[in-house]
């Protein structure tokens, strides 16, 4: 059975200090949530955050990886760097990866095979921009970086894979999905999945919804019956924000 899970992407925001200070405000709260919690903080603050939050049923994941398995590629951070220091989980794929580090579904194929190589669960991001959805062409946008990234893995591989959509126009905007907007595309994510890889990967796999999730929208966005979470970004640093957002399910 699919799990429901929170995450939050803190992107390039917090130093190694403040991370520990987040961390334990949100800890010192969280009661026993109805999902999971997953924290990506930036690949320095990393071991710290593994360190600060073991014994609580909190995960930590990396932003990116590189594809490679080690070797002259300066600044870049390789699979067995991450699982040695207890992160198994990295978000792939994210819009801000691919619009400023141009990263494509080719790329992101190689990423997501050595992740899964290295025993990692991946959080694939993929969404649609705006004039993609002014044009009507959501639907296709999304299909084909889901084809060209991932439609190549087995069926066994989906065990370690969780989907975020995440329309390039609600991120960081204020602008955000209606919870019917993001259950259409869910539905038709699920639909697509189970046409390719049949019923029980497509029920199984998770699929969170990312775009200015905040307190406010989260109980309704959750509530879609094909939406099993949210990536969050702004709202995931606050830990009051956070907090009630997990507590929306
Ligand atoms: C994100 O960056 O993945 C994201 C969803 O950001 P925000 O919640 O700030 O829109």
């Amino acid at each position: 059975m699919r799990k429901n899970i929170v995450a939050g992407n803190w992107k390039m925001h917090k130093t190694n200090t403040e991370t520990v200070a987040l961390l334990n405000e949100i800890m010192a709260q969280l009661k026993t949530p109805n999902c999971e919690v997953i924290f990506a903080p930036t690949f320095v603050n990393l071991k710290t955050a593994v360190d600060t939050v073991k014994g609580h049923h909190i995960t930590v994941a990396a932003q990116n990886m590189h594809q490679a398995e080690g070797g002259a590629f300066t600044g870049e951070i390789a699979a067995n760097m991450l699982t040695d220091i207890g992160v198994n989980t990295v978000i792939l794929g994210h819009s801000e990866r691919r619009a400023y580090f141009h990263e494509t579904d080719a790329l992101l194929e190689n990423k997501v095979n050595t992740a899964l190589k290295h025993n990692m669960r991946v959080i694939f991001c993929f969404g649609e921009e705006l004039k993609d959805r002014q044009n009507n062409n959501h639907f296709n946008v999304v299909e084909y970086q889901l084809r060209d990234a991932l439609f190549a893995l087995e069926k066994k591989d989906w065990a370690n894979i969780v989907l975020a959509y995440e329309p390039v126009w609600a991120i960081g905007t204020g602008e955000t999905a209606t919870p019917e907007q993001a259950q259409e595309m869910h539905l038709f994510i699920r639909e697509l999945i189970a046409k390719v890889y049949g019923n029980d990967v497509a029920d199984n796999v998770s699929i969170l919804y990312g775009g200015s999730v905040k307190p406010d929208n989260a109980k309704e966005i959750f509530s879609k019956p094909d939406v099993d979470g949210g990536l969050i970004g702004g709202a995931s640093l606050k830990a009051n924000d956070f907090l009630a957002i997990v507590n929306a399910f």
